[in-house]
């Protein structure tokens, strides 16, 4: 690398948007399913799509890393070898997803770097491109596996108990049969620690409709929405005849959830009423395919509910109220709720310096931006709420996503792409 004292040119330094877009078109056509993309956590497709990367990165000649629970961080050094820039995201997608979620931070950070190598220059602080394992908790009932993993914050209990949706599989048999190595995670391996890290940016398509509705091609998230969920609740009564049994003596399970979903839905808008930041969802409902009939009660009900807030104090609020809301069902309709297990993850805010030198950029390079919080959880809450000062840049989806219908413009890549460039030849200087 060569013309050193040029690094900071942002004129010349562009993000290669070519690389990026066949490589989109490599990731939809490898990993497609019956409708969208199907890229299994430690499965089929996501360790499809990492080989792309790894083989992408070989041929710009950087150095590449892989941990024991199989991230890949792909660095290029810069000027300095103070602590690194970190751009990171996923390659997992939900079942019969869409082919952006994710894969556009990973290749936005990868057309950076190549961009980079390209005009022979360094950064100003090294650039690590980190690809993430595990991110979409579709698979998984736990949140960031990969990111967590990353920091040695994955437990042994996880490894064995947590088990993968469709086969079964144990989390800890999918990492090492992905080529991992589960007793390194085990033993609490930490590829670094938070202060190796100068700042971490995760690029990431909107999740929502909101940019796409005020026609702004990109975002700049203030804060992550932290999440209480119950993904295996149940409601208990008794089967019973339906043309035999009186309204009076029935336990319906059926007609308990729908109370309690209704009644959910009112202590929400309460909640909303009082300005608090909330989204409460019941996902899946379904009574048991094996024993319920037309012709009977149901006696038992399956739901899962995702409660989600920028504030852990409304969680524990909305958690307190549930508990009484279930409790008066359980009294009027004589039936048994059963939560179960719950998982949850922390709120995370963005970091000011973060937010305000993406702000500057955008204007710099005449983007519109719009500051706005994120209501989906992603890899970037783990790095904030440890600590590292955490950014995220959100793109224009037109269609949400999760479903194989989601869609971002090629045009707004770039213009993402951009923003990051100048953010990273320009960073701001963050005091830890
Ligand atoms: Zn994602």
């Amino acid at each position: 690398m060569t013309d050193l004292s040029k690094a900071n040119d942002t004129d010349t330094i562009k993000p290669d948007i070519a690389l990026a877009e066949r490589l989109f078109t490599e990731f939809y056509t490898r990993t497609s399913d019956v409708r969208g993309v199907t890229r299994i956590s430690y499965g089929l497709g996501e360790n499809i799509a990492h080989s792309i990367i790894r083989r992408e990165a070989e041929a710009l000649g950087l150095a590449i890393k892989s941990d024991p629970a199989c991230n890949q961080y792909i660095t290029l050094p810069g000027q300095s070898d103070g602590p690194e820039i970190v751009i990171g995201s996923h390659l997992d997608s939900v079942p019969m997803g869409g082919n952006f979620d994710g894969a556009a931070g990973v290749l936005m950070g990868l057309s950076i770097i190549s961009g980079f190598v390209s005009s022979r220059r360094l950064p100003i602080l090294p650039i690590t491109l980190m690809v993430i394992r595990a991110e979409e908790s579709a698979w998984f009932a736990a949140s960031y596996i990969g990111s967590r993993a990353s920091f040695g914050q994955l437990s042994a209990q996880e490894l064995e108990t947590v088990i993968r949706a469709g086969d079964g599989e144990k989390l800890g048999d999918a990492i090492q049969a992905a080529g991992g190595c589960i007793s390194e995670i085990a033993k609490g391996y930490s590829h670094w620690s938070p202060g190796d890290i100068a700042l971490f940016l995760e690029p990431h398509i909107e999740q929502g409709p909101i940019l796409a509705q005020k026609n702004i091609p990109l975002g700049i998230v203030t804060d992550i929405r932290g999440s209480l969920r119950f993904r295996q609740a149940i409601c208990r009564g008794t089967y019973a005849h339906s043309g035999a049994t009186p309204r009076e003596t029935r336990r319906d399970a059926a007609l308990a959830v729908c109370k309690l979903v209704v009644e959910i839905d009112q202590l929400w808008r309460q909640f909303e009423a009082r300005g608090k930041d909330l989204t409460v969802t019941v996902g899946e409902i379904a009574t048991d395919p094996n024993e319920a009939s037309f012709s009977k009660v149901a006696g038992s009900v399956r739901f899962s509910l995702d409660i989600r807030s920028n504030s852990r104090a409304i969680l524990k609020a909305f958690a307190v109220d549930l508990q009484v809301l279930t409790r008066a069902i359980e009294k009027d309709e004589n039936v048994i709720f059963d939560l179960g297990p719950r998982t949850s993850t922390k709120s995370a805010k963005m970091h000011s310096s973060i937010v305000s030198r993406l702000d500057q950029a955008a204007t710099e390079i005449k983007v519109p931006i719009l500051k706005m919080p994120c209501g989906a959880g992603h890899d970037a809450a783990t790095f904030a709420n440890l600590g590292v000062p955490t950014g995220m840049i959100f793109l224009r989806n037109e269609n949400g996503s999760h479903n194989p219908d989601e869609y971002m413009s090629l045009s707004d890549f770039s213009d993402g792409a951009k923003l990051l460039m100048r953010f990273c030849l320009q960073p701001p200087d963050i005091a830890k």
